[in-house]
């Protein structure tokens, strides 16, 4: 064992137990324990983890613990890298829908397992949005966001800031439901798939390959822009 000192940044208390939060405190860690293993141990998933300091000196969370360590631990703050694929876990599923919305790649199946979401996060990059603190310890899941809220708006709010998605947004370019890049369609080739009064009052149409569904800037088009613009994002 090796008893450090640890001091988390205000933003990580959530994750802490009440006696821990905002001071300094003693941890007898694991033989052997890196950084990683501490922080998780005390609850923290490494995703969460900004800048951590030991001694005053930056350090990686691979670094082993040592008897005496004062370890400061930072909140994941600015864009290590810019983000725009996501896999967002079974409970999020409004929040998935936004993020398309907004032109964001989302991957969403209620179906996927916890050990398929390890994988697909790290083979194809993806940046895990869960309210699971487990499922972010794993170390397979390098880009991660425990997301606080549990409103869709303010979970998107909270994604947004964290990964500055406004700039990098293309509102309605994907399919909502299957998550494919919407494509324009002649409107003589979707005459059979629209209302005849559709029909009459647009002219541009897309439409998704996967699932067939037909977009165009009708009512619920306006009711989604509406709901974008009041979340600070400026539709076409
Ligand atoms: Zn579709």
């Amino acid at each position: 064992m090796a008893t450090a000192y640890f001091c988390f940044h205000s933003e990580l208390s959530v994750f802490l137990k009440r006696e821990w939060r905002g001071a300094r405190f003693a941890y007898a860690c694991a033989r052997g324990a890196n950084l990683k293993n501490a922080i998780e141990a005390l609850g923290v998933p490494h995703t969460e983890v900004g800048a951590v300091r030991v001694n005053g000196d930056p350090a990686t969370l691979q670094r082993t613990v040592r008897e005496g360590d004062e370890v400061e631990v930072f909140a994941y703050a600015e864009v290590q890298s810019p983000a725009r694929h996501f896999l967002a876990d079974a409970h999020l599923g409004a929040l998935a829908r936004f993020l398309r919305m907004l032109g964001f790649d989302t991957l969403h199946d209620q179906a996927l397992a916890d050990r398929e979401i390890r994988r697909i996060a790290h083979d194809e990059g993806r940046v895990v949005l869960t309210r699971d603190r487990d499922l972010l310890k794993c170390r397979e899941i390098e880009r991660g966001c425990y997301v606080r809220a549990l409103k869709p708006e303010a979970q998107l709010r909270e994604v947004a800031a964290r990964y500055q998605l406004g700039a990098q947004a293309r509102p309605f370019t994907l399919c909502l439901h299957c998550n494919l890049p919407l494509a324009p369609i002649a409107k003589d080739r979707v005459a059979s798939r629209v209302p005849p009064r559709v029909l009459e009052l647009h002219s541009a149409f897309t439409h998704c390959a996967g699932c067939g569904r037909v977009y165009w800037p009708g009512t619920h088009y306006e009711r989604m822009r509406s709901a974008l613009a009041g979340l600070g994002f400026t539709a076409p």
